[in-house]
């Protein structure tokens, strides 16, 4: 799986934001304007022409503003302004005169119009001597890409293209270029550092990275053919040195040296209450856990480690990177292989759907190919006689498909000796919260994933970018949700936490917690963050 096959591979380039940080690679690229084409148009077409380009640019200017808007609320004014000097640029008069000019005398189509002209002014300002100068060239790329974007109709589709990235989640962006609509896209899903092959000092991304706090480096040719998607980096923004494939002893080493400048927080005790645990993506995630005094593992996504090739797909593998995890925290709830759709494992050879978020996957995957899970369950079931075991299931949807789930897992486990198993459901399709009650009549624990319940919820697909605005936590209906659940829970007396994204975001914790939630797993990093936001509210 892995490229880099050697260990600590040391590459330099250009510091261009301070910090440390260690995490996975998510190799970004902008997705864009695959449909474009060039041509030119008929005479009696011009005016309509010329008015489908001013069209498109107030479109885009228009799209600026709220983009503007939400840099000025995440990042702050300053930065906002970058946003709004490219919408001057894009509204300048000269631009769309000469632009008008092209169509109108050499009868171009506006998307050739407007690549010609924002090309032209780009390539003249790379040749100034002003180092300044020369790296404000890139804002007229971005404008020209913005008012493409509107002309072919797409939305900057900024994304990973490996199918197990960990979209979303703490990554290491590592792209050809840090633009600042790339830097601003990212930032709000969590990035941990960014790597580019180009990209000046001084350039709009950069000053968008210092004033977000995210170490970057940048002039790292040939970075994009080095790597792949899911590997670990190092990246040191202080110095520029950036490490591939680091070594247990580097991290530590780094962690050591710069220990006020890695992007972690300090750990947070416990606080009375409310209960704060990690979610871990891979074995190794547990240290993190373990340095950020998580009471427990919440939600250990146990598919990530055998897709990326971490643990090997048997049991004995299976078995020893759970009893790590095991021994090193207590209590672990292990959710069983949630594989499919954005999660494939293509080594099991199954067939392409065409709507795969509604297909064979979570736990009618168990269903459909029991056999898929047996080592996992064995070394579960192995487990328990040492640790209490909590195996949540994904993807329930109501409560008789769950009682099947658990009796496929006593069957698969059959002939071993089972110590204690508390078996749970996670809430994350809708009619699941909907049979909340029922539900609570079997499972021993609940956890619902925010993430896939607003997804289904909304219709509203959690990896496209296209509808990313409309992914809103804020809705009354996943509230009137979330409460039936929580109803349900405190009528069974039986436990209740939270796992998705929406609880490691402390903008909702006070809604979280005045609905009678009281238990949370988050991002190991994100631990401290949650823990004090409920120690501030507690002054209130
Ligand atoms: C969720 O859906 O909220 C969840 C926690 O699971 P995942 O993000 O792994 O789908
Ligand atoms: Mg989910």
């Amino acid at each position: 799986m892995s490229a880099i096959l050697e260990r600590d591979v040391k590459v330099n380039g250009i510091p261009l934001s301070d910090g440390v940080a260690v995490g996975r690679i998510c190799m970004f690229n902008e997705n864009r304007h695959s449909q474009l084409s060039f041509f030119k148009i008929k005479k009696s077409g011009l005016l309509e022409e010329v008015a489908r380009l001013d069209k498109a640019i107030e479109q885009a200017a228009s799209r600026l503003d709220s983009i503007t808007e939400r840099v000025r609320d995440e990042i702050g004014p300053a930065e906002a302004e970058i946003f709004i000097a490219q919408k001057m640029i894009m509204q300048d008069n000269l631009l769309r005169e000469r632009a008008h000019k092209l169509i109108n005398e050499e009868l171009l189509n506006s998307e050739l119009a407007v690549t010609r002209v924002l090309d032209d002014y780009e390539a003249r300002l790379q040749q100034m001597d002003d180092q300044y100068i020369r790296e404000r060239a890139s804002d007229f790329g971005e404008v020209k890409r913005r008012i493409l974007d509107v002309l072919v109709n797409t939305t900057p589709n900024l994304q990973c293209d490996q199918p197990h990235c960990q979209k979303g989640r703490n990554r290491v962006v590592v792209a050809a270029e840090l633009t600042p609509s790339l830097t601003v896209e990212v930032s709000a899903r969590h990035t941990l550092g960014f790597v580019t092959e180009g990209g000046g000092q001084s350039s709009h991304a950069a000053i968008l990275a210092r004033s977000m706090g995210v170490p970057a480096v940048s002039g790292i040719e040939g970075i994009l053919d080095k790597v792949a998607c899911g590997e670990e980096i190092l990246v040191n923004g202080y110095t520029g040195e950036v490490v591939l494939n680091p070594s247990e002893n580097t991290v530590r080493e780094m962690r050591g040296k710069y220990a006020d400048g890695v992007r972690k927080p300090a750990a947070v005790p416990p606080v009375d209450g409310v209960s704060v645990r990690a979610n871990v993506s891979t074995f190794e995630e547990v240290a993190d856990a373990v340095e950020m005094a998580a009471e427990g593992i919440g939600l250990y996504r146990t598919e990530i480690d055998v897709i990326t090739a971490r643990v090997d797909f048997d049991e004995e593998a299976l078995y020893k990177a759970y009893r790590h995890v095991a021994g090193s925290l207590s209590p672990v709830y292990f959710r069983i292989f949630d594989i499919g759709s954005d999660k494939p494992l293509p080594s099991l050879g199954l067939a392409g759907e065409d709507n795969p978020a509604l297909g064979l996957r979570g736990t009618r995957l168990l269903f459909a190919r029991p056999e898929t899970f047996r080592p996992q369950v064995r070394a579960l079931a192995r487990l328990s006689q040492e640790f209490v075991v909590h195996v949540m299931y994904p993807m329930i949807v109501d409560c008789g498909q769950f009682v099947e789930a658990r009796r496929i897992f006593g069957q698969l486990a059959e002939g071993i000796d089972i110590g204690t198993i508390m078996h749970g459901a996670m809430f994350e399709v809708p009619s699941a919260c909907l049979a909340a009650r029922r539900l609570y009549s079997e499972i021993d624990f609940g956890s619902i994933g925010t993430n896939d319940l607003i997804q289904y919820l909304y219709a509203i697909d959690r990896n496209n970018n296209a509808v990313a605005a409309d992914f809103k936590p804020e809705r009354e209906e996943l509230w009137e949700l979330l409460t039936l659940v929580v109803k349900a829970a405190e009528e069974s007396g039986k436990p209740l936490s939270v796992c998705g994204e929406l609880a490691g975001n402390p903008l909702y914790l006070q809604r979280m917690l005045s609905i009678g939630l009281r238990d949370f797993s988050v991002n190991a990093r994100v631990v401290p963050v949650i823990r004090q936001a409920v120690a501030v509210m507690g002054k209130e």
